[in-house]
């Protein structure tokens, strides 16, 4: 007989979100889903739009201001998807299979395999409204220029990459990187008013020109009061060659592909 739907549901995993204290539902991925993902890992710019799609498509259930995929990537941050991602992980494929961990005493490697929920660390923005946050900072090296940085969305993060990642020299690492600029502004003197840097391409060839002290104060600042609040994998394992021990931070994004690759 032709094949009409086996009517399944799917397991569910109930996720807040750390920046936006948000829940969602989300459902395990099938196959036909695992499918589409392999084909993204070809082009690496893709990747952050399909990984944003697919979790978009497994939430079953979601905050009703949440009407379409637009409102959800202008709603949810970078952190916020972690947390979504970890859900998605954790209901598809609940542990963490061979883990490849370089020992930091003696060189070398070796696999892991873990329960990704026992690794599991939550820490939740502890004010509202995190989109709507400004922090200014007075760089020290570059006397007279204020960074304005905030928490970028996932709407900020998929425009910058399809405005800028065809421009030379602009990789998606720094695209990523600047996402956190809001704008430069200059005061010149014998002038009232600052000058503005207010344009993605402008604020990436600004932030190029930056002294290195410059650009660690952003990246402080910017984990002091917003990076910090998100989900981690952390772990402590002991190396079998040398039995020294290690905390090991799971990167998540590279794991939920390589786990999608291998299935
Ligand atoms: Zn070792």
């Amino acid at each position: 007989m032709p094949f009409t739907g086996f009517n399944l549901s799917y397991p569910e995993y109930e996720v807040t979100t750390p920046h936006t204290k948000l829940t969602f539902n989300v459902r395990s991925l099938n196959v036909s889903e695992e499918e589409k993902m392999k084909g993204s890992l070809v082009s690496p710019n893709k990747i952050t739009e399909h990984l944003n799609k697919c979790i978009y498509e497994t939430l079953v259930k979601k905050p009703a201001a949440i009407k379409d995929f637009e409102a959800f990537l202008k709603t949810c941050t970078l952190k916020d998807r972690d947390a979504l991602l970890y859900g998605l992980y954790h209901i598809t494929y609940e542990e963490v299979r061979n883990y490849d961990i370089t020992c930091s005493t003696c060189g070398k490697q070796y696999p892991v395999t873990i329960q990704a929920s026992d690794t599991f660390n939550f820490n939740v923005f502890p004010h509202k409204d995190i989109l709507k946050k400004e922090y200014k900072i007075a760089l020290p090296v570059s006397k007279g220029i204020t960074a304005v940085i905030k928490q970028p969305s996932l709407w900020d993060e998929m425009t910058a990459i399809k405005n800028l990642s065809s421009r030379p020299g602009s990789s998606i690492e720094l695209i990523t990187e600047t996402l956190i600029l809001d704008r430069f502004e200059q005061e010149i003197e014998g002038d009232k008013k600052a000058k503005i840097y207010k344009e993605r391409v402008d604020l990436l060839d600004a932030y190029l020109t930056l002294p290195a002290r410059d650009k660690r104060v952003i990246h402080k600042t910017y984990q002091d009061e917003l990076g910090k609040y998100g989900v981690d994998l952390k772990m402590k394992s002991f190396c079998p060659h040398c039995s020294a021990e290690e905390d090991v931070d799971i990167d998540l994004v590279s794991q939920f592909f390589r786990m999608v690759y291998s299935a």
